[in-house]
């Protein structure tokens, strides 16, 4: 019953985040893992596939255009996985036929462990066009971390996928989005230029941190994916901002 209420009141807050941001800016949605409806999902965070049918449809039939990366303010989405699981590959299939060619972010201390690709899997991906960029070596909070800490984070994890990755990783996605001013400076000075957190927004909506706003969609509902394609997510992107930056 709470549950109940609760969703309401977020989708009713999508939709008034529709009705006041409404636009067509390319955005970046991200997701974790996607799992066949009668599988056992290798994460909680995992999306059913006819949920991600749903919403692979619902892009394409408001006109927006599925891109592995956004060269257009407007009209454009970008598809984003955190973490590596391994549910993308076995699941390769439906991305092969829907054209989804989608960023990747690896914990690379992770890979070929249990839930997760291992390299052979990402390889295999890679060459049918999927992107792999880093999502730090541990998957620590990086705000807890001395500047060594991170420095480490992000050299080993940049070193260990350009051994077998066949394209400079220069792209870094915050675990859980948590960052602060020092992980902005550390990540650019350490060969990241693109910084992806978890506030919402456009692609080419500036923020105060430089970095690439992303809009969480592994649950949405038909009705509040659709708010979130026309800005529906900003609603709440001070929220966001307050629980993902954090001041030293
Ligand atoms: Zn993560």
């Amino acid at each position: 019953m709470l549950g109940k209420i609760k969703s309401n009141l977020y989708s009713a807050a999508l939709l008034l985040g529709k009705i006041k941001y409404n636009n067509r800016n390319s955005k970046v949605l991200y997701y974790h893992d996607v799992h066949k409806d009668k599988d056992v999902p290798e994460t909680m965070m995992s999306t059913p596939l006819s949920l991600f049918t749903e919403h692979i449809r619902i892009i394409r039939q408001q006109g927006f255009e599925i891109v592995d990366v956004i060269t257009q303010p407007k009209n454009q989405i970008m598809l984003t996985f955190d973490d590596g699981y391994i549910g993308i590959f076995k699941n390769k299939d439906f991305f092969f036929n829907q054209g989804l060619k989608p960023t990747v972010f690896i914990i690379s201390n992770c890979i070929g462990t249990n839930t997760f690709m291992n390299a052979n899997e990402i390889i295999f991906l890679q060459n049918k066009g999927f992107r792999f960029q880093s999502h730090t070596h541990t998957h620590p909070d990086l705000n807890l971390l001395s500047e060594s800490e991170m420095k480490t984070e992000m050299i080993t994890s940049k070193k260990i996928l350009e051994n077998f990755v066949n394209e400079p990783i220069n792209e870094i996605c915050f675990p859980k989005g948590l960052f602060n001013k020092l992980v902005l400076v550390t990540a650019n000075e350490y060969g990241y230029d693109k910084l992806y957190s978890s506030i919402p927004g456009s692609f080419n909506e500036q923020n105060p941190f430089d970095i690439i706003n992303r809009n969480l969609v592994q649950f949405s509902s038909i009705f509040d994916f659709n708010c979130i394609l026309y800005g529906g997510l900003n609603i709440f992107r001070e929220r966001y901002t307050k629980q993902h930056y954090h001041e030293e």
